[in-house]
Formats: structure tokens, C-alpha cells, sequence
């Protein structure tokens, strides 16, 4: 089964609209996809029509923002939800609504880093999408050649620790929880290694994650060598938790990842879609 269950449309930080997301999707020829933007499911329809159309399996999903204890952020992606299940559009709209102060936090701290005019330049690439992400921010400082590309950008400002990072309050694990499984669908913790927290907090909220309804971990992720992908399946066996495969893919240009790129899943392992499709 080629699937790749994460990617994002212009709908959140990507850089394509859903349909043309979802014509990749079967021109790479991926038979399972599902949609994950970011706090939302706006696209979902879109992405929907073009890939039944196209003969792919779809799945809606979305990648929901969570603060774990004080300032910990972890990615949780919904898969297989109902994306009209009121609780779910109503909590989505709620954090989607906290990511404008937020990126004016952001701006005026990258304005102390002596970047200007910051809220306005990630305005402007968001201008297509229902978020305003870091992502936004990313593109606006490249576009200003403040930095050469995106890893560079959150080496330097952007991630936790950086000049223009802020601490923000996303989601609580229970709440993304409940709505994914009040959805109907089932939790996935993202890019599991990504994640800038000790291995004893991974595990820590790996445990309650699992004990609170988290079904899946992705172990097959873009960009991950093979000693990730067998650390995620160790993870995975040792907390009972299916697998997941995803690429994280937000367009091409500033990644090199494309749709279906990612590793293969460890043969031994449940994939979370086996009671899904
Ligand atoms: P936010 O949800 O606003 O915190 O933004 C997170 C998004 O920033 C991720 O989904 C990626 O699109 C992007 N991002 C975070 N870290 C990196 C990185 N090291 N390189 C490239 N993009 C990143
Ligand atoms: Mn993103
Ligand atoms: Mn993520
Ligand atoms: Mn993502």
C-alpha cells in the first residue's frame, strides 16, 4: 500500500491549494492520502472531490497544535475524522483564532532581533490560508535574505529558544484527543523525533498520550534515516502503538520532500490504517 497520511495544503502553511495537492497525490501514485493542515479541515472537501475522482483512498485528517505541561508542543494528527463533528470545528476554530496574537508576539520580538515589519511580510504568504504559521514567518525572513532557506531560518529565530520564539498556549493533549476520537477518527503522534524535548519527556508524554487514546505514532516519516525509523518502531512496539506513514510534504521548492517520499514501515508493525479502509 503506497500512503502517505501527512501533508498540508495552502489551506494551513503549505504552498499548493488542496486540489493540487490532491492531483500530486495520484500522479505520484500514492493510494492512500489523507489531508493534515494544520488546526484545520477547510480543505478537506476540496481534497476530497479530486481524489475520489483520481482513484485515490482518501482520509481526512488534520495536524492539531497541543501544549503538553508548561511549554511543550506536540503534533497530534487526526485521521479518519468527520470534519463537520461540531466539538472538532468549534475547538480547531478556537486555536486557529489564537494564532493572530501569537504572530504578533512573534513580530515584535523579531523586531528587538532588528527583522521589521514581520507580521505584515508573513501576512501577506498566509494570505491564501486560514492560519498564520511560523512557516509564514519563515518565508517572509528568506524573502528578506535575513537567512538563506528554512532550517537556517529556525536554527536562528524561530525555534524554541530563539530570538523570536514565544511560549503559547495550544490545545491541551485531552482536548485534541477528544475531538479526534469524538470524530470517529484516531490520534497519530507526528514526526515523533522532532520534537526539541529529552527522550524521558518523549516517553513520558508518549505514555500518557497512549493511556489518554492515542492509537498510532508515525514511524515512516520524510526526511528520516533509517535509525529514526527503527527508533519510531521500537517506540511504537514498546508503547503498543500502530504506525503511521507521512511526509510532512508543504509543496516543493523549500523542502526536497515530496509527496510518498518517506520509508518504508518496519513489516512487523500494525499500519493505523488497517481499520480505517
Ligand atoms: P507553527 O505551527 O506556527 O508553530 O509552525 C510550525 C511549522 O513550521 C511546521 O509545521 C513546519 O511547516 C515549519 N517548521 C518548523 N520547524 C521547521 C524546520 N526546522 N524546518 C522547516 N520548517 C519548519
Ligand atoms: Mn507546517
Ligand atoms: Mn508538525
Ligand atoms: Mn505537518
Amino acid at each position: 500500500m503506497k500512503a502517505d497520511l501527512h501533508s498540508h495544503s495552502s489551506v494551513s502553511d503549505g504552498l499548493l491549494p488542496p486540489a493540487e495537492v490532491a492531483h500530486r497525490a495520484a500522479d505520484r501514485g500514492l493510494a492512500l492520502w489523507a489531508l493534515t493542515d494544520h488546526d484545520e479541515v477547510a480543505g478537506i472537501a476540496e481534497a476530497r472531490a479530486v481524489a475520489e475522482e483520481r482513484g485515490v483512498h482518501f482520509l481526512a485528517g488534520s495536524e492539531i497544535s497541543v501544549t503538553w505541561r508548561d511549554d511543550d508542543n506536540f503534533h497530534i494528527v487526526g485521521l479518519g475524522i468527520d470534519p463537520a463533528h461540531a466539538p472538532l470545528v468549534a475547538g480547531l476554530e478556537v486555536i486557529r483564532a489564537g494564532r493572530d496574537g501569537r504572530a504578533r508576539r512573534i513580530a515584535a520580538e523579531l523586531e528587538k532581533a532588528g527583522i521589521h515589519n514581520a507580521y505584515e511580510g508573513a501576512a501577506r504568504y498566509a494570505a491564501q490560508s486560514s492560519i498564520i504559521s511560523r512557516a509564514h514567518f519563515a518565508r517572509f525572513i528568506i524573502e528578506q535574505k535575513i537567512a538563506p532557506d528554512m532550517k537556517s531560518v529556525f536554527d536562528r529565530y524561530l525555534a524554541k529558544g530563539k530570538p523570536g520564539y514565544v511560549p503559547h498556549q495550544w490545545a491541551s493533549l485531552d482536548d485534541a484527543l477528544g475531538w479526534i476520537n469524538g470524530a470517529g477518527g484516531v490520534a497519530v503522534l507526528a514526526h515523533p523525533l522532532r520534537y526539541r524535548v529529552a527522550r524521558e519527556a518523549l516517553h513520558d508524554f508518549l505514555g500518557e498520550f497512549r493511556e489518554r487514546g492515542g492509537a498510532g505514532i508515525e514511524v515512516a516519516c520524510g526526511g528520516h534515516a533509517a535509525d529514526e525509523v527503527q527508533e519510531c518502531a521500537r517506540l511504537a512496539r514498546r508503547f503498543g502503538f500502530k504506525a503511521s506513514i507521512g511526509s510532512d510534504f508543504h509543496g516543493m521548492g523549500e523542502r526536497s520532500l515530496d509527496l510518498g517520499m518517506t520509508p518504508a514501515l518496519p513489516g512487523d508493525l500494525t499500519p493505523v490504517w488497517r481499520d480505517l479502509i
